[in-house]
């Protein structure tokens, strides 16, 4: 029986298990991944207090660290469902049952689909989520990247240095993203915009040759070539295992107070995947640190 759960081992996660070991809980950190979570799929962090500059594996491998040498369990393997029992709770995962007094859902968000014909079909054949992962691999090719938010722009940014070009596809006339990064945007010769446009389909045989787009206010159909298309067009939270417990929104986005608590006693939630404004790797460290402290107070309550 472990005193605290953490179920991902993103900067939410990994920061809960830092508070919580330092509390004396015994603490495990379930992940079905590698630990960092988001983190690990951004070349460059900039907006994280004390690094001008920093890469997002990098930041992930310095906040893991510390957690094993604190006693910290890291456990491999994925909940599937989580089974309030009163006193403590069951987790099911992949690999067996796992029981805790609290449990801390951590497990962020996945990046959401476009949904036209063609991108599942050539999936890795052109059509990727992941600039990061990918970029490299489409040197001196037209690109095509599909949003107007953060991660759009930031990766179209990104993918320059490997690209001859990187249109941007936004289905409105204005950005999303965080005007630094928009000003960096359209300060780069590289980058085009096409602006109230969406697409309709993703083309190739084998491998992405073009895109159909539409131009939303006047109806006008045209294809453009390209020899990928980065896709982030946000994200859904990763919380279906938590369905049973009543604690999700009509968008599976967790509920919780500012203790990160849910309606469920002893079951806390933390970062992306909580109901929120603003998803940083700042705010899911603070959320981290708040669950860590709240599961501990849990647990001395019920104790006494
Ligand atoms: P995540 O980082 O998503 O981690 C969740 C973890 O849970 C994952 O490791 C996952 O494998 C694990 N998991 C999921 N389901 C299960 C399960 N059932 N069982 C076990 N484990 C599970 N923020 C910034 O502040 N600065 C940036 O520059 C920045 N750049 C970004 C660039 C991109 C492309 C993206 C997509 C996001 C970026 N963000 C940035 C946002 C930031 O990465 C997230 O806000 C942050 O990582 C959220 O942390 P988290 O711990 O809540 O979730
Ligand atoms: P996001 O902020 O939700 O932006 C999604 C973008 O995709 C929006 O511009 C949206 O258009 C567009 N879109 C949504 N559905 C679409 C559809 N079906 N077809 C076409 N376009 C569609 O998602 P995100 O950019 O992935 O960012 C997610 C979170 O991570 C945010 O909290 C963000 O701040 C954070 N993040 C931070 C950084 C950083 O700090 N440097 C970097 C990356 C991500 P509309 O604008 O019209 O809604």
């Amino acid at each position: 029986m472990y005193d605290t759960l953490i179920i991902g081992a993103g900067p939410a996660g990994m920061t809960a298990a830092l508070y919580a070991a330092r509390s004396n809980l015994k603490v495990a950190l379930l992940e079905a991944g590698i630990p960092g979570g988001q983190m690990n799929n951004t070349s460059d962090i900039e907006n994280y207090p004390g690094y001008a500059n920093i890469s997002g594996p990098e930041l992930a491998e310095k906040m893991f660290e510390p957690l094993e040498t604190l006693g910290v369990e890291h456990l491999f393997g994925r909940a599937e469902n989580i089974v309030d029992q009163g006193s403590y709770k069951e987790i099911t995962t992949d690999d067996g049952l796992l029981q805790a007094k609290t449990v801390i859902i951590a497990t962020g968000s996945n990046h959401r689909l476009l949904g036209v014909p063609g991108e599942e079909e050539l999936n890795s054949r052109g059509v990727s989520y992941c600039a990061v992962c990918d970029g490299a691999f489409f040197r001196d090719e037209d690109l095509m990247v599909v949003g107007g938010g953060d991660s759009a722009v930031e990766e179209a940014i990104f993918l320059t240095q490997f690209a001859k070009s990187v249109t941007i596809v936004h289905r409105r006339d204005a950005l999303r993203a965080q005007k630094v990064l928009q000003d960096r945007a359209f300060a780069n010769e590289k980058i085009h915009f096409a602006w109230n446009t969406v697409v309709e389909e993703i083309k190739g045989d084998n491998r992405v040759t073009s895109l159909v787009l539409k131009d939303v206010q006047t109806g006008e159909v045209r294809e453009q070539a390209a020899g990928g298309v980065f896709i982030y067009v946000g994200l859904d939270p990763v919380s279906d295992f938590a369905q049973d417990l009543g604690i999700l929104d009509d968008q599976g986005w967790v509920i919780t107070d500012d203790h990160m608590k849910t309606s469920v006693p002893g079951v806390f939630a933390v970062g992306d995947v909580r109901q929120k404004d603003l998803r940083q790797v700042t705010t899911a460290v603070g959320d981290g640190a708040v669950a860590g402290q709240e599961a501990y107070k849990y647990i001395t309550e019920h104790e006494e």
